[in-house]
């Protein structure tokens, strides 16, 4: 799946512009997470039986939410990743 499409998969269900707010401090919420399932050394790929507090859990919901909040905010990540991958390759001579 392109990053577009987890945009509009996630939009066509979950898009309250009213609760920026909201989806702000759950992306936070979510990154709490991350870094205690890091702590608790759940990394790898888990099957469906195991996803539960993995970190592969946590970097989809942070990607989640993400997503979530570039819609709110009208950005395209795809085009914003060619701006960004312009500029860093200049700032970093890559
Ligand atoms: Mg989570």
């Amino acid at each position: 799946m392109k990053l577009s499409q987890l945009q509009a998969h996630i939009k066509a269900f979950d898009h309250a512009p009213e609760q920026s707010e909201h989806y702000f401090l759950k992306l936070i919420e979510e990154v709490g997470e991350l870094s205690e399932s890091i702590r608790n050394g759940k990394v790898g790929q888990p099957d469906l039986d195991n996803l539960k507090g993995s970190v592969a859990e946590e970097l989809y919901d942070v990607l989640y939410y993400v997503c979530a909040l570039a819609n709110i905010h009208g950005v395209d990540l795809e085009k914003t990743h060619d701006i960004k991958e312009i500029l860093n390759k200049a700032k970093y001579q890559r």
